[in-house]
């Protein structure tokens, strides 16, 4: 494999960062930190740390949310001047969900060349244990936070048929359950994903009605990633007959499994609700 190890003038790097283990910066990240002529980071604090273990001392700039138009100009123009800089956000992939995205719109409008250097990624990280499936995803970031806007996009996210990624703080992730349960549906499959990379790693595989019952009797701790499994396409639902699901049951319980077993596996071969495979079963039986 070839490798390209060295930083270029006029240069933006995006460098992915640890999302909580530091042994997830990569060699090419350290390099590239090392060589900028300085580092545009979300908060200097949470970089500074890093630098530190990673032994690196380089000018911090900060760019966030509020200064992302002054500041941006600013580091644009030391780009043009000949400078390279790195962007880093507080954890993980700079642009995804942090202001990241306007500086790389600002250099692309300026002609000015921006270098990805890849690692972690909370949204992908989760993606990939969901045990959803990840051939076709949507990713959200955070939903708007109230009114009209916020019930539109649960709204129009209800019928999405691919896998469904949004990130949510603690404080807020109870409502935001209760919300994707009410459109979504309680027995819509979530993936869970808590503390990624993180001592108290947590991934819990379930449907959006146990997950509320739980949050709500416990307080939700750490960060977290929702991976929504997609609605089951009208398509799809046509072409399952009851017939199918019925047959597939009895072939279930020949095989041992427990009724309850069966039913459970079959809706979710089949997409279709528990309640309404349960429903199909109970009357089969009269
Ligand atoms: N740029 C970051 C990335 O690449 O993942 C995301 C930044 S966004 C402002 C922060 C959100 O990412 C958190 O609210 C949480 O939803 C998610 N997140 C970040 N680190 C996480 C972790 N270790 N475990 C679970 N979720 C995490």
């Amino acid at each position: 494999m070839e490798e390209k190890n060295f930083v270029s003038d006029s240069t933006l790097y995006l460098v992915a960062t640890p999302i909580g283990n530091m042994y997830d910066i990569s060699l090419r990240a350290m390099d590239v930190l090392r060589r900028v002529d300085f580092i545009a980071a979300e908060d200097t604090r949470v970089t500074m740390k890093l630098l530190q273990r990673l032994e690196i001392k380089k000018e911090l700039v900060s760019y966030y949310e509020h200064n992302k138009k002054e500041r941006g100009n600013e580091i644009v123009y030391r780009l043009l001047a000949g400078e390279s800089c790195a962007l880093v956000t507080d954890a993980g992939t700079p642009a995804i969900s942090d202001p990241g995205e306007d500086l790389v719109a600002l250099c692309a409008e300026k002609n000015i060349d921006v270098v990805s250097i890849p690692g972690p990624c909370a949204a992908i990280n989760a993606l990939t244990l969901s045990a959803l499936p990840t051939g076709k995803f949507v990713f959200e970031g955070f939903l708007p936070v109230k009114g009209k806007e916020r019930r539109d996009r649960l709204e129009f996210l209800s019928k999405e048929e691919r896998t469904v990624l949004l990130y949510e703080a603690p404080h807020k992730l109870l409502a935001t359950l209760s919300d994707l349960c009410k459109y979504f549906g309680g027995d819509r499959r979530i993936t869970l994903c808590r503390e990624l990379t993180k001592l108290n790693e947590e991934v819990i595989r379930t449907t959006l009605d146990t997950v509320v019952s739980l949050y709500s009797e416990n307080q939700p701790k750490g960060e977290f990633v929702l991976v929504i499994d997609g609605a089951v396409s009208i398509k799809d639902e046509v072409s399952v007959t009851d017939d199918m699901i019925l047959e597939r049951i009895e072939k279930l319980i020949s095989e041992g499994n427990s009724s309850s077993d069966a039913v459970k596996s079959a809706s979710k071969e089949f997409g279709v609700s528990k309640n309404t495979v349960y429903s199909l079963y109970l009357s089969s039986k009269q």
